[in-house]
């Protein structure tokens, strides 16, 4: 599956703000954005003010790399919400926002998106007590996510829980312990997104 490679850093000092796509380092001092303020690129003092089209476009490429997408599959949650009902922006971030990869990463079981991914893919997460090795899978209200019961990946975990200094969004449910286990209380809003989004941009962006 594809999936983002290459410098991530890089797309923080695009967007100018903390992406969180580095795990543990971000919450450092070792994050880049800290060290190096300035857009990538050779020629980034240049760059003049971002014009209506820009401001637009990076709004959408903050939000698809911060989920860690790649254009098409972003593409494909704008039209799954626009069939939704009500409105768009918020149908679209509560879709990125139920992805298991996701909720693996909020509940502090992978530090980052990349991590809880690759656990995922490797069969060590559970859905309702079956084994979902798909990172795109949507979670529901009620869906019960826990780690399989693997003493080198549960001790992973465990370090993960302690190094993560974020807090449990409120649509979910954290019970820790030997085996820690999550619960998805509600379907998740655009308020529970974790960075500031102007979610009517992307919908604007996306409807050209
Ligand atoms: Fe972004 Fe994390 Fe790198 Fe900082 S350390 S620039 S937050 S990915």
């Amino acid at each position: 599956m594809a999936r983002i490679t290459g410098a991530v850093c890089r797309l923080c000092r695009r967007e100018g703000m903390k992406l969180f796509l580095k795990g543990a380092r971000c919450d450092t001092d070792k994050c880049a954005l800290k060290r190096r303020e300035q857009v990538p690129g050779m020629h980034a003092y240049r760059r003049g003010k971002l014009t209506d089209y820009g401001l637009h476009l990076r709004e959408k490429q903050k939000v698809k790399h911060y989920y860690g997408l790649l254009e098409r599959q972003f593409r494909r949650y704008f039209k799954e919400a626009q069939r939704a009902k009500g409105n768009t922006g918020a149908a679209l971030m509560s879709l990125l926002e139920s992805r298991l990869d996701n909720i693996v990463h909020r509940l502090g079981f992978g530090v980052s998106r990349a991590q809880a991914r690759q656990m995922i893919r490797h069969g060590h997460i559970t859905v309702n007590g079956r084994r979902v090795d798909i990172p795109s899978y949507l979670c529901r209200p009620g869906d019960a996510i826990a780690v399989k019961d693997r003493p080198k990946v549960l001790e992973r975990v465990q370090a993960n829980l302690a190094e993560f200094k974020r807090d449990v969004p409120d649509f979910l449910q954290l019970t820790p312990g030997p085996r820690p286990e999550g619960l998805v209380v509600r379907s998740p809003g655009i308020e529970d997104v974790s960075i500031p989004v102007q979610v009517q941009l992307i919908v604007e962006f996306c409807s050209r």
